[in-house]
């Protein structure tokens, strides 16, 4: 089969970077932002007037929904759904948000769980998201599952904010993320935790390339 890494973690904690460096670093992996497809859900959810709370009629929009990720990083990233570039508000605070409310639907995730593995092509996938390793590609031969405390990743969402003058405040980042950890980790359907297996990275304190030194190490093995 397809080789896989997956990278599973709370939001905020990285795993764009680690993604991103992984895929150049073994020659052009695919990508799999399965986080963005579940933004993208509910923001269709939201434009088509279908409640959050709908499991069957979100569900009901994944088959219509034509999707296609473009760019190398994250300045020339384009997410195009039926041709138009969604990128600007699939990457919102809010639309995070949105997405783990459908997320906690089990119509949702089950509609969405043959579209991601479909993502699985030669030469080599790496996935990111919550449920990667536990759920989607359980026979992934590198689990990786990172972790970091919510202050910092709310420091750090806030100074990728403010680097890109988006206006936000520290407290309120702060009390988003936490949030977005109690419902994701909490749900009774693919909570986040990591995989049997896999390789726990505890980002807290430590700088980019830190992180991606540990990384490198975990490839090697
Ligand atoms: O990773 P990202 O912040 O884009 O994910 C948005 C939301 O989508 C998460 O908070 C989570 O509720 C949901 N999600 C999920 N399973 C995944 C990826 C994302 O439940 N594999």
């Amino acid at each position: 089969p397809v080789p896989v890494i997956t990278v599973d973690g709370p939001s905020g904690v990285g795993k764009g970077l680690v993604t991103r460096w992984l895929s150049q670093r073994l020659g052009g992996w695919h990508r799999l932002d399965s986080g963005a497809l579940y933004r993208i859900l509910a923001l269709a959810a939201q434009r088509a007037g279908v409640p959050d709370s709908d499991g069957p009629a979100v569900a009901a929009l994944v088959p219509g929904l034509r999707i296609e990720f473009t760019g190398d990083t994250e300045q020339d990233e384009a997410i195009l759904v039926d041709g138009e570039n969604w990128a600007d508000t699939v990457r919102a605070e809010t639309s995070g948000a949105l997405a783990s409310r459908i997320a906690a639907l089990p119509e949702v995730r089950a509609a969405l769980l043959q579209l991601q593995k479909d993502f699985r092509r030669a030469p080599g996938l790496i996935a990111d998201g919550r449920d990667m390793g536990t759920v989607v590609f359980p026979d992934a031969p590198l689990k990786i599952f990172m972790d970091a405390s919510p202050d910092e990743r709310a420091a750090r969402r806030y100074k990728q904010l403010s680097d890109k003058g988006i206006p936000a405040t520290l407290d309120s980042l702060c009390e988003e993320i936490r949030a977005r950890d109690a419902r994701d980790r909490n749900r009774p359907i693919a909570p986040l935790k990591p995989a049997e297996g896999a390789e726990v990275v505890d980002t807290t304190g430590l700088s980019p390339a830190e992180v991606l030194g540990k990384v490198e190490t975990l490839l090697r093995r």
